[in-house]
């Protein structure tokens, strides 16, 4: 008999969730990861009294009632709302699209003004894909175009998304800018779910809490020693990147990857906003992230006298750091198909961004878990 059940490869929020489930219904789990901390890009380091997401801001937010039931019987979350803003060219713009967007922007005070102004627009851009033989958006910036005019384009999403996924917008996948909701009113909610929050005392609260009781190791790399790890359990879920699990042998994917320059201010309050985004081309990073913000409300700001900012620069990944985001262009998802194939023949579990190679957000990975049948 195997001393596992399960060998779980990855201690992100995929594999931790399924570790959590796993040993609720009596499994024998090991979860072991390759860096020298568990929570994988949730992981956060507390410095100076403030929890900082050393792999980028986390937002949680779900409308599944039961992902965010399981989340908050883990550990309790707080008020936090996102609420970014955009820096163009010095000029502040409230996210996502909405009223105050459209006020900043044209000046328009109603929502048949602000309607009025992007149906103009939308009507420009549609005319001239219709002119080139076109009836749906092929890629960003055709949907872009479509969805809310070139004003905004221009100014909020070209410079932006471009730097974020170093590729042109007319090459990249429409999907993700449907993520950006697009209002008619005064409301500066990122997000239209029904929860959202941030776990109090940071994320690896929540990690710790679905890892309690399971054994787990750092500094393990499953591929250094592959047949060991493999001999220990009777199945394997798989979190990594799915190329190098069939050691590249169709070629890489692509992925991004974000680069921090954090610094430590002496200053209360830096920005005033957790999250500002920097839509310009020009400006090397797409966004600064003020930490503090995301669990000090209010008053609670000024209670230190410091701060902590990340600058974010996206880039390519590489080996030797740690991937992030999947680039679901042509290529990327041709060959992604190809491994895809070989993973249905397999009694392999793989799941998460990097398994999948998909743009997840973290209550979709907790839903595709609590969806999973464990026995
Ligand atoms: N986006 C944009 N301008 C912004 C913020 C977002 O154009 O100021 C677009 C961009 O294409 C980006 C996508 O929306 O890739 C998703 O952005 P979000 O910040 O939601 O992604 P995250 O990096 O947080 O997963």
């Amino acid at each position: 008999m195997k001393p596992y059940d399960y060998l779980i490869v990855g201690a992100g929020l995929f594999g931790s969730t399924y570790a959590c489930l796993a040993r609720k219904k009596g499994k024998r789990c090991l979860v072991i990861d390759r860096r020298p901390y568990l929570g994988g890009n949730l992981y956060c380091e507390r410095i100076e009294g403030i929890n900082v997401h050393k792999y980028g801001a986390h937002i949680f937010h779900t409308s599944n009632k039961e992902v965010w039931d399981f989340v908050n019987s883990i550990v309790d979350f707080n008020r936090y709302t996102n609420s970014p803003v955009a820096n163009y060219q010095g000029k502040l713009y409230n996210l996502p699209f909405n009223m105050n967007t459209f006020y900043q922007m044209w000046g328009v005070r109603t929502p048949e003004e602000a309607k009025a102004r992007i149906e103009e627009q939308k009507l420009e851009a549609v005319t001239q894909m219709r002119v080139a033989g076109v009836s749906e958006p092929r890629n960003l910036e055709e949907q872009a175009l479509t969805l809310i005019g070139k004003d905004i384009y221009e100014k909020l999403i070209k410079g932006y998304t471009e730097k974020q996924w170093g590729r042109r917008c007319s090459e990249l996948p429409a999907f993700i800018i449907k993520r950006l909701p697009v209002r008619f009113v005064f409301d500066n909610n990122y997000f239209n779910d029904t929860y959202q929050g941030i776990p109090m005392g940071g994320y690896n609260k929540l990690i710790e809490g679905l890892l309690e009781g399971v054994e787990t190791r750092t500094n393990v790399d499953f591929f250094a020693d592959r047949s060991h790890w493999e001999s220990l359990a009777d199945k394997i879920v798989f979190t990594g990147k799915i190329d190098e699990f069939y050691d590249y042998r169709f070629g890489k994917l692509e992925y991004r990857t974000v680069r921090f320059e954090e610094e430590i201010h002496e200053h209360c309050n830096y920005q005033g906003n957790a999250v500002v985004n920097y839509t310009e081309r020009d400006i090397p990073y797409t966004r600064i992230i003020e930490h503090k913000h995301f669990e000090m409300f209010g008053e609670e700001v000024y209670k230190l006298p410091y701060t902590i900012i990340s600058r974010e620069y996206s880039i390519e990944w590489h080996d030797g750091i740690e991937p992030y985001y999947p680039v679901n262009d042509v290529r990327n998802t041709g060959l992604y198909a190809r491994y895809k194939e070989l993973t249905d023949k397999e009694s392999v579990i793989f799941g998460g961004r990097l398994a999948e190679y998909k743009y997840y957000d973290m209550h979709q990975v907790i839903e595709k878990v609590l969806d999973l049948k464990i026995e």
